[in-house]
């Protein structure tokens, strides 16, 4: 992949020759080119900016001086040849021609199913803007060559787009082949790593038995994320996960030696040996933590059938979500949750904790 970055702080990008990415980049995997804005601008003080019409503070990026950057990068010549391929494969995300990315707060937000798309592009063009932004008439001009994302980091408001560049090319650049050194890390990561939201949740086997002890009271190390669950046997093993376990949702807490540290110790079952009792213990970890630190997308998962198993929901139930998870408060049948999956209240404000 080509990944072409435009800024007036080249420097920045510095850390693009550090770690993982430093590596793929000395491979050749990913073609890194940083150019400096100003090359294209045409006064001796190198001017980018101008007031903005209509008043107000703070400055604008000029269309101009963006517009000859694109077309040395992207040459409408090269676009023609791009065209030769067939419009819906150019238009697409992972389509042959390059593709521009501008970073603003106003934009739409970027997650990692949109890592995820931005790996099948063969060019991707950042334009950091500064200031108060760019002149959106070169938005709108570069829209009519090639595609165009206008693309959100999250909800507050950074000094430039170059540190929102940063974040968006490590997000795309650890899902290309190779990049990463072991490819599950990625599925198995928050946000399913290379899956957007929904994923298939693992095959329970059974639904019946407990999930989840009751508190311990013990401080002893425990099942459940934040504590105040034993692990025990309670995390049964229910049967197997896929790979894409982590779909939709956070990942839950990971361990390394020693086996007791400071007193604590780390959950039975990931010493068991047992990988599908693990899998299901890192399922339900993931479903605990996620409903307690993003209950949305709890309710974004249980807006889709497939994405929520029977054992999930109850999961969700012994957290004492029960007369939450379902609408009509009912408690999860003991023998199992078949029929109708459970729903989620309209909003976060009827989550409890
Ligand atoms: N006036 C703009 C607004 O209110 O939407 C904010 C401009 S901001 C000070 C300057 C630049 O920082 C933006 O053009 C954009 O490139 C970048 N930026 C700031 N916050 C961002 C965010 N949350 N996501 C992506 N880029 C951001």
């Amino acid at each position: 992949m080509r990944i072409d970055i435009v800024t007036i702080f080249p420097e920045y990008f510095g850390p693009l020759g550090v770690s993982l990415i430093g590596k793929a980049a000395a491979r050749g995997d990913i073609d890194f080119h940083v150019h400096d804005l100003r090359e294209w601008a045409h006064d001796i003080h190198r001017t980018v900016d101008d007031a903005p019409f209509g008043g107000g503070p703070g400055m604008v990026m000029k269309a101009q001086v963006w517009a000859e950057a694109l077309d040395e990068i992207a040459p409408p010549a090269a676009l023609q040849a791009a065209r030769g391929v067939p419009a819906a494969a150019l238009a697409a995300p992972g389509g042959a021609g390059p593709r521009l990315i501008v970073p603003t707060p106003s934009g739409v937000p970027f997650t990692q199913a949109s890592a995820a798309r931005y790996t099948g592009c063969a060019q991707l063009i950042f334009a950091c803007g500064r200031y108060e932004g760019i002149d959106a008439r070169f938005i709108d001009e570069a829209r009519a060559r090639m595609p165009v994302d206008e693309v959100s980091i999250g909800d507050y408001v950074l000094a430039g787009g170059e540190a929102a560049v940063l974040v968006m090319v490590e997000a795309v650049s650890r899902l290309l082949p190779g990049v990463l050194g072991n490819e599950r890390s990625a599925s198995d990561d928050s946000f399913g790593g290379a899956s957007s939201g929904a994923g298939a949740p693992p095959d329970d086997g059974s639904a019946g038995g407990p999930v989840l002890p009751g508190p311990t009271g013990t401080g002893a190390p425990g099942g459940r994320p934040d504590g105040g669950w034993s692990t025990g046997n309670g995390w049964s093993s229910g049967g197997t996960e896929t790979a894409a376990s982590m779909a939709g949702l956070l990942e839950g807490p990971v361990y390394t030696r020693p086996r007791v540290w400071r007193g604590r110790e780390v959950p039975e079952v990931l010493l068991s040996g047992d990988h599908a009792a693990i899998a299901r213990w890192r399922r339900d970890a993931a479903l605990l933590r996620t409903a307690a630190n993003r209950p949305d997308l709890i309710w974004r998962a249980a807006a889709d059938p497939g994405t929520l198993s029977p054992r999930d929901w109850q999961v969700l139930s012994a957290m004492g979500l029960s007369g939450v998870v379902r609408r009509d408060g009912a408690e999860p049948d003991a023998g199992g949750m078949a029929g109708e999956p459970a729903r989620l209240p309209a909003g976060p404000e009827n989550m409890a904790h």
